[in-house]
């Protein structure tokens, strides 16, 4: 796919161009400004570029040895492991593998520029998105069900994947997306610095289920640029139900309140690219099984009225809900308009409202 920056148009992504055909063949090609993003109507979310340094660009030109100690840490947490709250205490250094099936080093599924991310993400260039195969959850309706759960992809080691980051970087891409990276924090550690020398000097994007450790954010801490954690469900038994992790509520609320410590309210770029800050996304589920009124207000009320939150409405049923439609039947199906619009209304009530919009078709 061509983008406007391959075409030299990079200076129109703050348009839209509309392009209309007459009856009589004729064509008229209108151009309107898009809405423009929320930092150039409030400065208190803007960031001018040229003042942009990424956190880990500042945490290693401060002093290399607290980002070697990190990357020590991190490792040393896979001898028995409890990288993330399942707490498998299996050794990984030996390769040994749990409920994330991944052993010493991570599986790739995909490496691209992703355009199907928010516009303060992909931009004109892409989101530089590098999908982790396997999962610490067990979502039963994945949208991704062939990456975590059949686990397509190939082992990687930290060389490896810093070159993946640098040719994401040399495609023009506006960011490091890292895709489902909780049961793979020491590996993306161990390749950070490998990345920085061979002059990585992008924005990371920690884009997490939220099912994190607060060892591994507080690795990130100083690491991360934005945190992208999605927050699924509120009621513990549903979590158990559709996830195998009834913690995943109160370890998803305590994991985004450190995100927000760590990071605070998204802030943009002159062009609206995001660059640092916490983005929250909520996919809304069918019959109301997620607990958007309480996910809203804790959002609202414990982490702060200025969150930027993204509602997603492309729910569908996916994995094992097509494989168990019976066992799954409040959630086989998609989410229809009215649910959505409903969320949107909660949010709203709850006194959210920086919410992402899609401005570019
Ligand atoms: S990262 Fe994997 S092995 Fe480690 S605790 Fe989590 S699920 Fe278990």
């Amino acid at each position: 796919m061509l983008s406007l920056f391959d075409i030299g148009l990079e200076k129109f992504y703050n348009f839209n161009i509309v392009i209309t055909f007459g009856g009589d063949g004729s064509m008229i090609a209108r151009i309107f400004r898009r809405q423009p993003p929320d930092c150039i109507s409030d400065p208190k979310w803007f960031i001018p570029r040229k003042e942009f340094i990424p956190a880990y660009i500042r945490t290693y030109e401060f002093d290399k040895h607290i980002f070697e100690e990190k990357v020590e840490r991190a490792i040393q947490v896979l001898e028995k492991c409890e990288v993330c709250p399942r707490n498998c205490h299996i050794n990984r250094l030996e390769n040994r593998t749990a409920v994330c099936r991944t052993g010493r080093f991570a599986y790739v599924a995909s490496a691209f520029p992703h355009f199907g991310e928010e516009d303060c993400l992909r931009g004109w260039s892409g989101s530089g998105t590098i999908f982790f195969s396997f999962c610490n959850l067990k979502c039963v309706f994945c949208q991704n069900f062939d990456i975590s759960w059949e686990g397509n992809g190939q082992v990687l080691t930290a060389s490896e994947l810093a070159k993946v980051m640098i040719y994401l970087q040399e495609s023009g891409c506006h960011n490091i997306n890292f895709v489902t990276p909780e049961h793979v924090v020491p590996q993306i550690m161990e390749a950070i610095p490998i990345a920085i020398d061979m002059g990585l000097r992008l924005p990371i994007v920690y884009n997490t289920s939220a099912y994190d450790s607060f060892h591994s954010l507080e690795i990130m801490n100083g690491i991360v640029d934005i945190y992208m954690p999605d927050l699924k469900f509120w009621d513990r038994e549903l979590s158990f139900f559709y996830m195998a992790a009834r913690d995943y509520p109160d370890v998803a609320q305590a994991a985004i309140k450190e995100m927000h410590r760590q990071v605070g309210p998204l802030k943009f770029d002159e062009n609206g690219l995001a660059l640092r800050g916490i983005l929250v996304r909520h996919l809304v589920m069918p019959n109301r099984v997620a607990g958007a009124r309480e996910i809203f207000r804790f959002i609202a009320n414990d982490i702060s009225r200025d969150t930027y939150i993204n509602i997603m409405d492309q729910y569908r049923p996916e994995g094992r809900v097509l494989k168990l439609p019976e066992k799954y039947k409040d959630i086989n199906r998609s989410t229809n308009c009215v649910e959505y619009e409903e969320a949107l209304k909660l949010a709203r009530e709850e006194g959210l409202y920086r919410f992402d919009v899609r401005r570019m078709q």
